[in-house]
């Protein structure tokens, strides 16, 4: 049977051997010759290829590759094992998702079954009112005004709760800045503004290794760590929009949250001409931030966390795919992959030579 020259497994045995000595690597660490174990390991191997994945979830999935080569157990066990483990890194984050959003539901069916109950009560009230006037025997014209003010304060209530309910389908109830649905929103917005002449850009932050911080420090500290970098966010915008001045617009038509540790600012007018300068100063100030740990009883158990973002702004710019918005978010967030890249806490913006497209 013919060598490969530089492998010693056969092109017949393994698939893989045009891959110079991987096959003989594979062989010393003891994988069996079948594409099974092979593809799974190739594909581990591979990951860094992989834009889909976080750092942390490449991670997490080489450590696993390091434990079955470590273990030597290629078993039919073993092999459904890794699968299992690698689905479960993949999938985290949706998993996440799926459950801030039925997190979400079922805090909105809460509100709106109290408003409900709410409503209900003051139905009632307005029927004993109005039968009690018509049974009083006053003056009409008396009942007619007592019926008339009793309606309007109940419309004026349903009218707060019609606003109320607009409110909290836009809000975020971690950190009360938008969510994803008002985000999506205000950048539609300004991708009308900017076809009138509007500047627009977009920034999004990503907190750098945040999962270190819930398995070193809970859960819970991790959401306040969420809150603190969302008033950072806000205080910058308003410092922002301060320094634009009365009646010459906003610096940005959404702060909000729109995934698990992730923030967008949709910048528009002078705030988009700004956009680097203002996702630098929210960088430098979280930075700036030194989060104390406090135990379930208030004691503080640790000084001195230290937490950073990482920050890709991209411009709106003629020559963009259509639709502007998606193309956007997609430079924004190549912008953010190579602050990751580079190192994290760091901003990176995207610039027109970037893609080979005129400014
Ligand atoms: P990187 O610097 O590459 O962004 O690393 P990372 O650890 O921040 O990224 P990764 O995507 O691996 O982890 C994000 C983590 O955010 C995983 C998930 O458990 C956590 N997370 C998502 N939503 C929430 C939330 O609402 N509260 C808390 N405490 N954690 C959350
Ligand atoms: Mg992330
Ligand atoms: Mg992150």
């Amino acid at each position: 049977m013919a060598q490969d020259n530089t492998c010693n497994c056969t092109r017949r045995e393994c698939a893989f051997s045009g891959e110079g000595c991987l096959c003989d690597m594979l062989d010393r660490a003891g994988v069996p010759r079948d594409g099974k174990w092979r593809t799974l390991i190739f594909y581990m191997r591979g990951l860094g290829e992989f834009s889909t994945l976080s750092d942390g979830q490449k991670a997490r999935i080489q450590q696993l590759l390091v434990d079955v080569l470590n273990r030597r157990d290629f078993s039919e066990a073993s092999y459904h094992d890794v699968l299992r483990a690698d689905r479960d890194i993949r999938v985290e984050p949706y998993e996440c998702r799926m459950r801030e959003a039925l997190q979400e539901t079922e805090r909105l069916a809460r509100e709106f079954r109290a408003m409900l109950h709410q409503r209900r009560g003051d139905m009632d009230r307005l029927e004993q009112d109005s039968v009690r006037a018509v049974e009083s025997g006053l003056d009409p014209a008396e009942v007619v005004r007592l019926l008339r003010a009793t309606f309007s304060e109940v419309r004026e209530q349903l009218e707060n709760d019609a606003a109320r309910v607009g409110e909290l389908t836009v809000t975020d109830p971690l950190t009360g800045l938008g969510n994803r649905r008002a985000f999506d929103a205000a950048l539609a917005a300004g991708e009308a503004a900017w076809a009138g002449g509007t500047p627009l850009a977009l920034v999004l932050f990503d907190v750098d290794r945040f999962k270190l911080i819930n398995d070193q420090h809970g859960h819970r500290i991790g959401d306040q760590v969420l809150r603190t970098v969302a008033e950072v966010l806000r205080r910058k915008v308003d410092d922002c929009n301060r320094s634009v001045g009365e009646g010459a617009g906003e610096c940005a038509s959404a702060v909000a949250r729109f995934g698990g540790e992730e923030f967008a600012l949709v910048l528009t007018g002078e705030g988009a001409l700004r956009a680097g300068e203002i996702a630098e100063s929210v960088r430098a100030g979280l930075e700036g931030v030194s989060f104390a740990i406090r135990d379930g009883h208030g004691q503080v158990v640790e000084h001195g966390v230290r937490v950073t973002l990482s920050a890709g702004v991209a411009h709106a710019r003629p020559g963009l795919a259509a639709p502007l918005a998606e193309s956007l978010f997609d430079l924004a967030d190549k912008a953010l992959y190579e602050a990751k890249r580079e190192g994290r806490n760091r901003v990176r913006v995207f610039l027109a030579e970037d893609d080979g497209q005129p400014k």
